[in-house]
């Protein structure tokens, strides 16, 4: 064999993986045929994250005159955003290059295609391995009705030649949503558009509620029951025909419709790999495919399509197959944020999910104004919520909108996964001021 394990895809699971087999002795080759570092780096959370950076400013910059800050407004110009964005991400590819080499992994520069159970085939050339491990992601749903093809999917939209004055952004899910909050922010005017009647399917339903009335207040045209049903090019711009009878004319349609398993041209036909009914690639608990030298880990396997999910199974893959014996990824209590403004922030059971698992419940609710809004004058609210399961007093929920929702809720995991109960939430002293300081303040249980 040429290799002990060779990888396709140099995403966030594949470049873990890669590194951490090669780092334990295997000869390990990683082929990719697009950018280093995969969505994440490239298309995903990294980018997005300083796009949502540059969107906060002008939020800020209002803000700011309650506080007795006075003057113009800086314009922006998009140019710089993109330009410096792309800056960055070459650093970051580069970063990933030199992780490989310096693990004396072999990259690959091309499109591979799976010939047989152990073989590889990349720019005509065949590679042997006595392991390959598919690591290509998702790729975004492509709509399909007339015009569909003038919009934009969430890998193009970073790179957009010229700022959308107006944008219609299409989806009810993280993407959507963060870049609804994105354009607004940065001076569009923004319509999103959900199919069904409330979005951000999956999570706890007074969140879906709670930002289904807080996002309009920054301006955002947030509609349900609605989508697009034609584009056709207008010298206005592009002129959308929706679901509800109505018009409008933007200058750039979003589609955020979720996201495939990337197995097109993996050549997954020339072996006995087996899809779900999804087309994601059906693994067991050491991430082995039905073909047994052949594995899989991150957005192609489905489950929680989140970098550090991706990272953990890149990892236990490695462990399991090249180092020491590790316990399985554990799935429970992710938690995960959507960076809107304010954010969410998320981790373990919806209240719906928590009443069929636990039975008996109790919910703990608060909804304030913070601080900050007190003297900005920004009409925005905080939401927080704990949801106990009564039998052990376990926490078992936290849910959060608000400044930093994220940032909070990554703490609140760590004593999720810890076990922690509603009495020690109660025991632990707050920090104060904040709106953390909430979560442990919360002592009347919420009745309806
Ligand atoms: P999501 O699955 O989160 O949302 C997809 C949205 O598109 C849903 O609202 C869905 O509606 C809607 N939709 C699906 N098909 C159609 C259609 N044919 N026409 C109209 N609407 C449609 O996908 P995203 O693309 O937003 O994100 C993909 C994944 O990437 C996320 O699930 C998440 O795992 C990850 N991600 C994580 C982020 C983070 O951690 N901050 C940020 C971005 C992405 P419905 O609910 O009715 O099915």
């Amino acid at each position: 064999m040429d290799y002990d394990l060779f990888v396709i895809g140099a995403g966030s699971g594949g470049v873990r993986a890669a590194r951490m087999a090669a780092g334990f002795g295997a000869k390990v080759a990683v082929a990719e045929d697009r950018y280093m570092g995969g969505t994440c780096v490239n298309v995903g959370c990294v980018p997005k994250k300083l796009y949502v950076y540059a969107s906060e400013f002008s939020h800020a910059f209002e803000d700011a005159r309650g506080f007795g800050w006075n003057g113009d407004v800086p314009g922006f110009t998009w140019e710089t955003l993109r330009d410096n964005k792309k800056q960055e991400i070459s650093r970051l590819n580069a970063i990933y290059d030199n992780l490989l080499a310096g693990v004396n992994a072999d990259v690959i520069n091309g499109r591979a295609t799976i010939v047989d159970a152990n073989t590889v085939e990349v720019n005509g050339q065949h590679y042997t391995a006595e392991k390959i491990l598919v690591a290509t992601g998702g790729w975004p749903r492509r709509d399909h009705r007339p015009g569909a093809e003038l919009g934009v999917d969430s890998n193009e939209v970073f790179d957009l030649d010229q700022f959308p004055e107006r944008i219609l952004i299409a989806g009810g899910g993280y993407i959507a949503v963060e870049f609804a909050g994105i354009f607004n922010g940065l001076g569009s005017k923004v319509t999103q558009l959900y199919r069904g009647p409330l979005f951000l399917r999956g999570f706890d339903q007074d969140i879906r509620e709670f930002a289904a009335q807080e996002l309009p207040k920054s301006g955002i045209d947030l509609r349900f029951n609605t989508i697009i049903d034609s584009i056709e090019r207008t010298p206005d711009g592009l002129l959308c025909k929706l679901s509800d009878r109505t018009e409008m004319v933007v200058d750039q349609v979003l589609y955020a419709i979720g996201r495939e398993p990337h197995t097109e041209g993996l050549g997954l036909e020339n072996v006995n790999v087996e899809l779900d009914d999804q087309g994601y690639i059906k693994v067991d608990d050491e991430f082995r495919t039905s073909e047994p030298s052949i594995f899989a880990v991150g957005d192609i396997i489905g489950g929680m399509e989140l970098t550090p999910v991706a990272l953990a199974e890149g990892m236990s893959f490695a462990r399991k197959q090249y180092g020491p014996q590790q316990k399985e990824v554990e799935y429970d209590f992710i938690p995960s944020a959507v960076f809107c403004q304010p954010n969410i922030g998320t981790v373990g059971f919806t209240e719906e999910q928590a009443r069929e698992e636990f039975g008996e419940i109790t919910l703990y609710k608060s909804s304030f104004k913070p601080m900050k809004h007190t003297i900005s004058g920004r009409d925005e609210k905080t939401f927080m919520k704990l949801i106990v399961d009564n039998a052990s007093d376990r926490v078992v929920g936290v849910h959060m909108m608000g400044p930093d929702a994220g940032e909070i809720i990554q703490g609140i995991a760590i004593a999720l996964k810890a076990g922690a109960t509603k009495a020690t939430f109660d025991a632990t002293i707050g920090i104060h001021p904040t709106a953390a300081e909430e979560f442990v303040t919360m002592r009347e249980p919420w009745t309806p």
